[in-house]
């Protein structure tokens, strides 16, 4: 990473935001900055064709700038795709602040992130990510009306994470039934990686239809719960990529599908909730395609909560935002076979799909 500039040469290669290899026609980047709170945040408006850019704000402890940036990026872009290939009439967006959450984060940074929300009038709209919570959307709440995720008390759809589990579900036995000729999971043996909010749901589903369920968490007191509570079993191998399962789950964060792992996975499906899983969507994605492994696309199967959050804008209820999940199942078939008949990866069957619906609107709009 360069952090300093010399050279002219250098300074070329370092255009510090359209520049960077994630920047890819977003509309808008947004730093924040309040001495006073300690808030350092970015919002990424990537696309506004289909309507506001919505996506949730992440606060992590980013190693530095630069990493936050790219985050942001590749976060906001992917929240384009989602909407669009979901049949939303929303845009894509992503904030990120930078610091852990369970030491830096204080109330009045958070009013002061909504402030910044608010600042925008409307192009971005917030929500829940890592290390964001529905108190938080609920403060954010109180400056701004442009946040969704917020309490059921407050008229909220509240916490999107059960939701995106299920959609995570119904993306999986889809790809189970793709490649296994069956979407029963009964007997699958599926690991889980990450055990938070969606991990915790995503396991409860799995375990009910009899999968045979391995997790593994960073917090491995959360690890020891879950796995009492759902009676999963906790992994325990040397390296879980290399792990003999049939089914592949990423519930953390991204990138786990990478030049280190990608020749390593013995998993014949990866369908699981976290965002940008592939760290090279095209490298990756075809390695996946040659080695007969199916990929459900992430930004595909964890739209369960967008669609939950959008119910707050579009005004459907709960029933209505879990009926809308459940077709992720028929979407993540389609996009398969619009992949095999096409001969391209199914990321980027999903992408095509995805990107076509925008051309459209904007095609239409300037008529
Ligand atoms: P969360 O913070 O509740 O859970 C993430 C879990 O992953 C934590 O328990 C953390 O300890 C664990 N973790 C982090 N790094 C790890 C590693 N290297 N190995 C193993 N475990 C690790 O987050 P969440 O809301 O459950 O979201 C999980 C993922 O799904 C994120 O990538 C998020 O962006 C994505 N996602 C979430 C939603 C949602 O509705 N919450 C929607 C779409 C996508």
């Amino acid at each position: 990473m360069i952090t300093e500039v010399t050279t002219a040469n250098e300074l070329h290669k370092i255009d510090p935001v359209f520049g960077q290899v994630s920047f890819k026609d977003h509309e808008q980047i947004v730093f924040c900055h309040d001495k006073d709170t300690g808030l350092k945040a970015i919002i990424g408006i990537h696309n506004t064709v289909l309507g506001p850019a919505l996506g949730g704000t992440r606060m992590w402890k980013y190693a530095n700038e630069w990493e936050a940036l790219n985050d942001v990026l590749r976060l906001s872009r992917g929240m384009t795709f989602k909407s669009a290939i979901s049949g939303l009439d929303l845009g894509g967006g992503k904030a990120v602040i930078i610091g852990d959450s369970k030491i830096v984060k204080t109330p009045e940074m958070i009013t002061k992130f909504g402030e910044y929300v608010n600042s925008l009038s409307g192009r971005y709209i917030t929500a829940e990510d890592v290390g964001t919570t529905t108190e938080d959307m609920d403060r954010i709440n109180d400056v701004t009306k442009f946040v969704t995720g917020i309490s059921e008390s407050r008229g909220g759809s509240g916490n999107p994470s059960p939701v995106t589990a299920y959609g995570v579900y119904m993306g999986m036995k889809a790809a189970a039934k793709y490649q296994f000729g069956t979407d029963n999971l009964e007997g699958k043996r599926v690991l889980v990686q990450g055990i938070g909010n969606v991990g915790e749901t995503l396991v409860k589903h799995l375990t009910n239809e009899g999968a045979l369920v391995q997790i593994t968490d960073l917090n491995e007191a959360r690890v020891e719960e879950i796995a009492k509570k759902y009676n999963a079993q906790i992994f325990t191998g040397a390296d879980l990529y290399s792990a003999d399962v049939d089914i592949y789950a990423p519930c953390a964060l991204g990138a786990t599908v990478n030049d280190e792992t990608v020749n390593k996975i013995k998993a014949r499906v990866i369908a699981g909730a976290a965002n940008n899983q592939l760290a090279n969507e095209v490298v990756h994605g075809q390695i996946l395609k040659d080695r007969g492994i199916v990929y459900a696309p992430d930004f595909l199967i964890n739209a369960g909560g967008i669609i939950n959050v959008y119910g707050e804008i579009a005004g459907y209820d709960k029933a209505e935002a879990l009926k809308r999940t459940e077709n992720i199942y028929n979407t993540t078939l389609e996009i398969f076979s619009f992949a095999e008949s096409n001969n391209i990866t199914t990321h980027q069957a999903a992408l095509n799909i995805a990107q076509n619906r925008v051309d459209e609107r904007k095609k239409e709009t300037a008529k």
